[in-house]
């Protein structure tokens, strides 16, 4: 994670550390201590860390239920919180719903203070961290104007705290992103069409991780890049929903960290990653079948041309 070429290597270690118990103060006086040099994916942490340290400041933090707070700068929500609040709850019940979750994980929701600066060319709808205390949710400021975005952007990151839970963290960023793309009820009728004229566009299963997760890059620059990727997991998320109902998605993450002596057995005996054994567990087809089929699936699709 630290470059040891930029900044100061003890002062990050030590930020990391603060940043993941949610101590957000005494993280953010760690890096200004020690800067950030020339790494960029030191830059995007620091002004992740600055967010949230900038917000705690103000903030205010309530209970909405006893497994989720809010976290909120009380005079940038003009009066809102209840109904963001109770916002929030709805889309969490429909998602864990849909995937066939129960509630339970902590999890703090925290609506960043509107003049922070996050990587959001990255990360346009917020993010999710998996922190010592709790899950925790950050959203840019700029949703509270538009409740439907709100709720789609809650559903994204609700279905991350889902899926890192079920999945034990063992799923790749490009299964998780399937299940939180398809649980936001949105997609992006230009890229479908890119898609389906460009077969090239669309990238195997290595590609596609390596889009979502590669930081090493000025991510504005590929900012295009990135929302491909998004849209193309969000496709496959479709698709699995097709072949078993949204629920098998709850099945498959359950699979990918099946732990029992026989799963561990097949998947060393038959040289397969967890992820391709749980597909072909739940759905019966390898990694590359599920991109292929994916694909001709997609551009034959017609319930999503309204
Ligand atoms: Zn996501």
């Amino acid at each position: 994670m630290a470059n040891p070429h930029a900044g100061d290597t003890p002062h990050w270690e030590a930020a990391f550390d603060y940043y993941y118990q949610d101590q957000v103060e005494a993280a953010f006086a760690e890096v200004t201590e020690s800067g950030v040099g020339e790494g960029a994916d030191l830059l995007r942490w620091y002004r992740v860390i600055e967010a949230e340290f900038v917000t705690r400041k103000k903030s205010r933090t309530i209970d909405v239920t006893p497994w989720l707070q809010m976290e909120f700068v009380p005079d940038q929500l003009m009066g809102l919180e209840e109904e963001l609040a109770q916002r929030t709850l709805a889309a969490c019940d429909e998602v864990a719903q849909r995937i066939g979750w129960s509630h339970g994980s902590q999890t703090l929701l925290s609506i960043l203070a509107s003049e922070t600066e996050a990587p959001w060319a990255a990360n346009p709808y917020g993010y999710c961290v998996s922190k010592e205390p709790y899950e925790k949710i950050c959203l840019p400021n700029y949703l509270v104007d538009d409740p439907l975005e709100f709720g789609q952007a809650v559903a994204h990151e609700y279905a991350h705290v889902i899926s890192t839970n079920i999945a034990d963290e063992y799923a790749p960023r490009w299964v998780e992103e399937a299940v939180s793309v398809l649980v936001e009820r949105r997609f992006d009728r230009g890229t479908w069409s890119d898609f389906k004229a460009d077969r090239t566009r669309w990238l195997s299963e290595r590609e596609l991780e390596f889009a979502l997760t590669d930081r090493t890059e000025d991510e504005e620059a590929r900012k295009e890049e990135i929302w491909n990727a998004y849209q193309q997991a969000g496709w496959i998320g479709r698709y699995l929903a097709e072949l078993k109902g949204e629920n098998s998605l709850g099945a498959f993450l359950r699979e990918i960290a099946n732990e029992s002596p026989v799963a561990n057995i097949l998947r060393s005996f038959r040289g397969q990653d967890r992820t391709d054994r749980a597909l072909r567990q739940v759905y019966g087809v390898s990694k590359r079948e599920l991109f292929d089929r994916a694909y001709d699936w997609m551009c034959q699709a017609s319930v999503f041309s309204d």
